[in-house]
């Protein structure tokens, strides 16, 4: 299988140096892997996403000289994948234990899910979600950089859930059926998400991957609040820079400044 790697931001918002930082990190391992890269839009979240934004992206992008390999023309969205996921969640239900849940994020409480649903038997219908079942068991991984890992997703998490009440497919679902139908070899991304690393690969083994992928985590560029930028009132859209006239060469070294600073900032 040929290396493949993808960049998928989220058209929520202008590209700023957090982005950059992914990027660099993205090109260069494809560089390094002799690989090709993805442009994946992850626009599954239609309340928050603009078409204005995904053009910016775009534009941003190529005016750095970041050229994806595919997923320019013709673009890859989530938005247009609703077919595959369909598919995907059919085969799920066939190997694995989906439930309906009708809990509220609220009821839910913290970041892991008890389980209170699973044998309730709910059928289906508006305003409840659909999980799957999270046996016992670690998932273990070497991250490009940060090492060995050993994550036990049905502690962490509990069972998944995979299309919310309002009957959208999650961030967590949408993103494993993507990586294994594109052939992503290769996941690169900010180490906030290192975290949701296991569940990644219980869902892709799930779904029917056969090879995971391999997992590079980096360290975020923070703001003078240690605030992840795409949380921050501060970021600076790279288009503001451009504006101000700097040079795109100019971007790149703020986002490797910015790396060099925080080495082992995770
Ligand atoms: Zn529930």
């Amino acid at each position: 299988m040929s290396a493949f790697t993808r960049f998928a931001p989220s058209p929520t918002g202008y590209l700023h140096l957090g982005h950059v930082v992914n990027a660099l990190y993205v090109w260069r391992t494809a560089r390094t892997i002799a690989g090709r890269v993805l442009l994946r839009i992850e626009d599954h979240d239609r309340v928050r996403c603009r078409p204005a934004y995904e053009a910016a992206i775009r534009e941003d992008l190529a005016w750095l000289g970041f050229v994806p390999d595919e997923g320019v023309e013709p673009p890859v969205r989530q938005s247009d994948r609703g077919p595959i996921y369909e598919a995907a969640f059919a085969r799920l239900r066939q190997t694995a234990h989906v439930y309906a849940c009708d809990c509220s994020r609220k009821q839910v409480g913290g970041e892991r899910y008890d389980g209170r649903c699973r044998e309730r038997g709910l059928p289906d219908g508006p305003g409840r979600g659909l999980r799957v079942r999270i046996d016992p068991g670690v998932e273990r991984f070497t991250d490009l950089l940060l090492g060995p890992r050993v994550q036990d997703p049905a502690r962490q998490c509990g069972d998944v859930l995979i299309r919310d009440r309002d009957g959208h497919w999650t961030y967590q679902f949408a993103v494993a059926a993507d990586d294994m139908h594109q052939g992503i070899t290769h996941v690169i991304r900010g180490a906030d998400l290192v975290d949701s690393t296991g569940r990644q690969l219980r869902l892709g083994r799930l779904l029917g991957r056969e090879t995971a992928p391999i997992y590079l985590h980096h360290p975020l560029v923070l703001d003078s609040k240690g605030e992840k930028l795409s949380k921050s009132a501060q970021a600076t859209p790279i288009r503001e820079m451009r504006r101000a006239g700097l040079a795109p060469e100019a971007v790149i070294e703020l986002a490797d400044a910015s790396l060099k600073e925080r080495p082992h900032g995770f």
